[in-house]
């Protein structure tokens, strides 16, 4: 007999939906065109993408030139956060440096794209911390503030521990501190983790560049966009043919271009029926876990939170050796972040809202996704009492 699989990572990738890979198929094989080439088939190929730019366009509440196709998410951090210290150096021959103002809790690609900048003495960084609750609190990011800020960039959903940050809040920081202010600060963020179940409008968060992922969200691996609001002083950070309005050249990935076009319409029609699915099942899950498994804590906010995520730490109870107990039962979840699992440094995220080094190692994190069941959630909660207690009479706890 086939042994039971059972898919509990969807911050870390989601399967593609049916609807979405029968979209695009056709870009595969009979509408293969080149969008640049004049021809019929450069002609077709160059509507997919236009239709594409028109979904994403709906979806954000933005104009279609404001949409750039790039390779996903870690693209489109890096094109916001070196694209627009590039225009300032231009604009400024480098002085004053740029200030960039970003949390602790960013993903990597943040992280190092911002590291890479200080260590190129391109710009001076300010990693905000956040509370135990994972949060950042609005009104240190207008304490930090400083004539040469150039950039905020904050994540809209973490991907370890599903905290939402106040995002509209201080898109409103910065639109009032604007007032004053030759030099506008831009305002950036990951929206990555947080497509699939909030309001991505971008009138209402206020943000002048917003990244995001296919992959996370039922649409392929390799494709995302980045909005860039009209004006905003951003260069290029690959040079070519000029595609994407010059600011991301190389031939389109047209099959997977017109793959995210039509999972972010999926996601606007079905968002509320998935959320309240997910949200019930999740908090069942919580709720189970915490009454049957002794020495449990769920990491980071219980109310500000994605309602797909929970993030737990056991107490004498190693996160990877759970991980691959579970993975034999057919269970997947994950330590922390997909990228990094493999590393065996503690969470930096877990570590920001003040986890002991033990206990980011006893940590997990669960993700459910649109097709995740009842049944599922049953069979990985029998599975994890079971793995957590035959570990802990490993160690001899
Ligand atoms: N930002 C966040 C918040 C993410 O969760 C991820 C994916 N783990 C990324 C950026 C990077 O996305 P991609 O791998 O698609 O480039």
């Amino acid at each position: 007999m086939k042994k039971k699989r059972i898919y509990l990572d969807y911050a870390s990738t989601t399967p593609v939906d049916p609807r979405v890979f029968d979209y695009m198929k056709k870009y595969f094989f009979q509408k293969f065109g080149n969008p640049m080439s004049l021809h019929s088939f450069g002609r077709e190929a160059d509507e997919a993408i236009e239709t594409a730019r028109k979904q994403a366009a709906d979806f954000f509440g933005c104009e279609k030139d404001e949409i750039i196709f790039t390779s996903g998410a870690t693209e489109s951090n890096n094109l916001a956060v070196k694209g627009t210290a590039i225009a300032d150096s231009l604009r400024t021959k480098g002085s004053p440096r740029p200030h960039i103002i970003t949390t602790s809790i960013e993903h990597s690609c943040i992280l190092s794209a911002c590291q890479a900048l200080a260590d190129r003495g391109m710009a001076e960084i300010t990693y905000l911390p956040v509370g135990s609750d994972g949060l950042v609190r609005a009104i240190d990011i207008e304490k930090s503030l400083k004539p040469n800020t150039l950039l905020v960039s904050i994540m809209y959903v973490n991907n370890e521990i599903g905290t939402i940050q106040p995002i509209r809040e201080v898109g409103k920081i910065i639109e009032k501190a604007n007032k004053n202010r030759d030099r506008k600060i831009i305002f950036h963020t990951d929206a990555t983790q947080a497509i699939s179940y909030l309001d991505c409008r971008i009138e209402n968060l206020g943000v002048d560049l917003l990244s995001m992922s296919a992959h996370k969200i039922y649409g392929p691996k390799g494709i995302g966009c980045l909005f860039i609001k009209k004006g905003t002083p951003i260069k290029r950070i690959q040079d070519g043919g000029g595609q994407e309005f010059n600011f991301r050249s190389g031939t389109h990935n047209v099959p997977a271009i017109a793959g995210l076009g039509k999972a972010l319409e999926l996601v606007e029609t079905e968002r509320k029926k998935v959320y309240k699915m997910v949200e019930k099942l999740r908090d069942y899950m919580i709720s189970r876990i915490m009454k049957e498994v002794s020495g449990v804590k769920l990491n980071g906010s219980k109310i500000k939170r994605s309602p797909n995520n929970a993030n737990f730490a056991f107490k004498d109870v190693e996160g990877e050796g759970l991980l691959l107990g579970l993975d034999l039962e057919g269970v997947a979840v994950s330590t922390g972040s997909a990228c990094s699992s493999g590393d065996l440094r503690p969470s930096h995220v877990l570590a920001a809202i003040g986890l002991s080094d033990e206990e980011s190692h006893g940590s997990m994190r669960i993700t459910l996704g649109k097709y995740t069941t009842k049944q599922e959630i049953e069979y990985f909660i029998n599975a994890l009492k079971n793995t957590v207690s035959r570990l802990r009479k490993i160690a001899g706890k």
